[in-house]
């Protein structure tokens, strides 16, 4: 039985990438701190004898005995509220916390794929984004501690590659969304999803011409699932390119939701990239990957999963408005 560690799974991306390797017949170690995660995404794991969770911060020393044929790092705050309410550990657990997994690796001579993003462009200069694109990235600004943190943590990951022999992969992954989600993390889909609940309105930040394009999860832990087995060693983007205007993909949540609310607009907060869209002809290439699932589809599971939340959960979650922290 192969053996792998997830780091980050009681994430939203972690804790499917558990499921998912169980599935596939792994033994699954899930690791995390609980800084943006929740044991109830695991908690359907806990009893499962090819399962066990570690509490650990990764940016401390990791003291591992089994052995290991693979190891996920997906441990990183990853909601731009998150990362400016929690910015030294964003910066300690992209690069410390990396640090540590490259050295596990080599340790145990395991494959380790590392969780990079679409942020790592930055404001993107060029569209759509292809791998060879170095990005747009302003070091001081509000996102500055999770951008720069995720491009230490792809430089040094290919040092251990290069100078250590350790095998290794990159996924940069743009927008991903699906059950899971922490309703009051900030980013887009589920602060209007609840929104959309509660009865509010919707807030749009800037006039909404900024894009994005929304990967539905199942496709993303497939486009992952895919990378780790390939031989490919350098940067690959997943993600959806259908792209979509903020303020359009507004309507299309007003219109899912049955909301009778109304959009309002607040400030844009400062560096929000105005457009993002992934190339993704390399990993169609090289992993025969592309997504399945469209929009309509992907966020209908999305909202059944949030209206399934108990009223406490809905209203424990309020969204706040973040907009003037962020432009500080
Ligand atoms: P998430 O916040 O739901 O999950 C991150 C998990 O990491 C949480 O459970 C958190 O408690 C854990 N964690 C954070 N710091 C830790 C530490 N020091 N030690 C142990 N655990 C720690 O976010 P997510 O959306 O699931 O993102 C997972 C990864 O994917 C992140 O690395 C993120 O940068 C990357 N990513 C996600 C997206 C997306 O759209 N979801 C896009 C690009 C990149
Ligand atoms: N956004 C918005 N209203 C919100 C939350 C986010 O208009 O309540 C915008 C945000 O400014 C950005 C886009 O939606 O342009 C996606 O934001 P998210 O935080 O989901 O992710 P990002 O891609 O910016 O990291």
């Amino acid at each position: 039985m192969k053996k792998i560690l997830i780091t980050g799974a009681a994430g939203f991306l972690g804790s499917h990438l558990c499921d998912r390797f169980i599935k596939e017949g792994y033994h699954v170690t899930g690791m995390d701190n609980f800084i943006t995660g929740d044991k109830k995404n695991i908690s359907h794991l806990l009893d499962n004898p090819n399962f066990q969770f570690i509490n650990h911060d990764v940016t401390e020393y990791i003291d591992f005995k089994d052995d290991l044929d693979y190891i996920l790092h997906f441990a990183s705050p990853a909601s731009p509220i998150d990362y400016l309410k929690i910015p030294i550990q964003t910066l300690k657990v992209g690069s410390l916390g990396t640090h540590n997994l490259l050295g596990l690796a080599k340790a145990k001579e395991a494959r380790i794929l590392i969780a990079s993003t679409s942020e790592i462009y930055g404001d993107p200069l060029v569209h759509p984004q292809t791998e060879d694109y170095y990005g747009n990235v302003n070091t001081i600004g509000p996102r500055g501690v999770y951008d720069e943190a995720k491009r230490f943590q792809e430089s040094i990951t290919m040092a251990y590659h290069t100078f250590h022999g350790v095998e290794t992969r990159i996924v940069r992954i743009f927008n991903t969304y699906g059950p899971r989600m922490r309703l009051n993390d900030g980013r887009v889909i589920p602060a209007f999803m609840g929104q959309a609940l509660r009865g509010e309105d919707l807030t749009v930040f800037g006039d909404g011409s900024q894009t994005r394009s929304f990967c539905y999860v199942d496709d993303q832990v497939e486009g992952i699932y895919k990378l780790l087995l390939s031989d490919y060693a350098k940067p690959v983007n997943i993600g959806n390119p259908h792209e979509i205007t903020i303020s359009d993909f507004a309507e299309e949540i007003i219109k899912l939701t049955g909301t009778t609310q109304k959009v309002i607009y607040k400030d844009l907060p400062v560096n929000d990239p105005m457009q993002r869209q992934p190339d993704i002809s390399l990993a169609k290439k090289l992993l025969g990957w592309e997504p399945k699932v469209d929009r309509a589809e992907g966020m209908k599971i999305t909202f059944d999963y949030f209206k399934s939340l108990t009223e406490d959960e809905l209203y424990k979650s309020e969204h706040k408005d973040f907009t003037g922290y962020i432009n500080k």
